[in-house]
């Protein structure tokens, strides 16, 4: 029996790195947002955007938190921009065993970009006065049901690193927090 489509939103920001001036205003409303209670707080290392520097070209690279990675790379990726080098994995989206990128500071648990569920537009593209993001929308046909699976796979590679009991208690505290 063919298996019935549905639509999706898909959302994509893109990021024009030759228009960012490295002032981290993403950075700061993205963790304030996340501030429990909301925007009382900022600190960069909550946030799920990171701005890559260079400081001796002032090359900044905006980089969004991914997929949560139970195991680290085999390898290690390492690039050369306008002849200027930066360190092993800085432009991962993973959150990962190997680094603190992208981990929630207190808990350790995997941070990832949620697109400022409940907001209309993103808080970082919002906020980002040069214009290097910018919000776009398109619709796409998926089989009914791939979305739980993909939840499902998320939930299952999280309750393998933490433990449920963990993720139940952290989805339990941010349920307060709304
Ligand atoms: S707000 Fe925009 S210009 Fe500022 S660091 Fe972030 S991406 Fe770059
Ligand atoms: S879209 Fe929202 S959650 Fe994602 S990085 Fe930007 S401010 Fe943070």
């Amino acid at each position: 029996m063919p298996s019935k489509k549905t639509k999706k939103k898909v959302r994509t920001i893109k990021i024009d790195v030759d228009k960012c001036n490295g002032c981290r205003a993403c950075e700061v409303i993205c963790s304030a947002f996340h501030a429990a209670p909301k925007y009382s707080s900022n600190n960069p290392a909550r946030a799920r955007i990171r701005v890559i520097r260079e400081p001796l070209t002032d090359i900044y690279v905006p980089v969004y938190a991914g997929e949560h990675t139970a195991a680290e790379c085999a390898g290690r990726d390492k690039y050369t921009i306008d002849g200027k080098e930066y360190d092993e994995c800085a432009f991962c989206r993973a959150s990962c065993p190997s680094r603190d990128e992208f981990k929630e500071p207190d808990s350790g648990l995997p941070l990832k970009c949620d697109m400022c569920e409940g907001e209309e537009e993103p808080l970082c593209v919002k906020w980002c006065l040069t214009d290097a993001l910018v919000l776009e929308e398109r619709e796409e046909e998926v089989e009914e049901g791939q979305e739980q699976e993909e939840l499902d796979i998320g939930l299952e590679a999280l309750a393998q690193k933490h433990g449920l009991q963990k993720i139940l208690d952290a989805v339990a505290k941010m349920s307060k927090k709304d």
